[in-house]
């Protein structure tokens, strides 16, 4: 998708720290980050948002969750706990228009989210 800031990590036309990547999912450090560790898990196929997805590709969300339960125990958050969370659309603060998973933890979290 042209234009794509997180089409252009995938395709490494901008850099980014890399946390993992196979044929279908890349995942890096988030720039600004909210915890001690943040990281974002996205498709290299481009996708909008949650809202774009169709119903064929639910196994390539799946891949995506277990790949940040994996990161999270690899990163030592497993016995603490971390966040997952998928922003979609406006109202729920998405900024970038390729879907992402951000895995945050390293510090106690707040709920209600703000
Ligand atoms: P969202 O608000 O859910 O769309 O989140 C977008 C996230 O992408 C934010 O946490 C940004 O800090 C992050 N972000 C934006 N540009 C980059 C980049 N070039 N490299 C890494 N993370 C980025
Ligand atoms: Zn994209």
């Amino acid at each position: 998708m042209e234009g794509c800031i997180f089409c252009k990590i995938a395709n490494r036309e901008i850099p980014a720290k890399l946390v993992f990547e196979d044929e279908q999912i890349i995942a890096f450090e988030d720039i600004n980050p909210q915890a001690p560790i943040h990281i974002l898990l996205i498709p290299k196929e481009h996708f909008a948002s949650l809202k774009e997805i169709p119903e064929e590709k639910k196994e390539l969300l799946s891949l995506l969750l277990l790949k940040a339960r994996q990161i999270a125990h690899d990163k030592g958050m497993a016995e603490k706990g971390y966040r997952i969370v998928l922003n979609t659309g406006k109202d729920s603060g998405q900024e970038v228009f390729h879907i992402h998973f951000h895995l945050i933890g390293g510090r106690r979290m707040n709920w209600p989210p703000g």
